[in-house]
């Protein structure tokens, strides 16, 4: 299914707007009857996930998925060169998912294990650099990791909040 059809009631004039929105779209739509903004929106093609193993300490795989993430894990967990299922730390929803992991890994090349999809590096950094590609706070983020919080757009960039877990602590 690649695409949905929404009712989306005007706030202005009540009428009831049928719109259909493809996988991809990143648009603005207006009432038919009044030509008020009913809502702008892109649509998640897909997400970045950050996640650990209990017999590889310290490392991170990140990596992107245009599935859901569990089918995602289940199936990375299931491999036979891997000696403990894989951990989801967090998730983030992407509207170019692609684009962002390869903007992510460029990103923390210092940390790389050659060759691999593996990070060597704290949680909090990796988070903090996910954050700032995907523009947006996680949509799961492991309980361990701290509470979850909601990202508010400001004119420049987006404000994080006061809760970002472990980036204050962090040099
Ligand atoms: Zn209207």
């Amino acid at each position: 299914m690649d695409s949905v059809e929404i009712l989306v009631i005007c706030h202005q004039c009540r009428n009831e707007n049928r719109i259909t929105i493809s996988k991809g779209d990143k648009t603005a739509t207006r009432c038919f009857t009044c030509k008020a903004l009913l809502l702008t929106y892109e649509t998640v093609n897909g997400y970045i996930y950050l996640l650990s193993n209990p017999k590889m300490s310290g490392l991170l795989k990140i990596g992107f998925s245009t599935r859901p993430v569990e089918e995602r894990v289940a199936e990375l967990s299931s491999a036979t060169g891997v000696p403990a299922p894989f951990e989801l730390e967090a998730y983030f929803l992407s509207t170019e998912p692609e684009v962002h992991e390869q903007q992510i890994h460029a990103k923390l090349a210092a940390h790389r294990i050659k060759g691999k999809e593996f990070f060597e590096l704290p949680i909090p950094r990796a988070l903090q650099v996910v954050e700032s590609i995907c523009q947006r706070s996680p949509a799961y983020l492991n309980p361990r990791n701290g509470l979850a919080r909601t990202a508010i757009p400001i004119k420049g960039g987006w404000d994080w909040g006061p809760g970002k877990p472990g980036i204050l602590s962090e040099t």
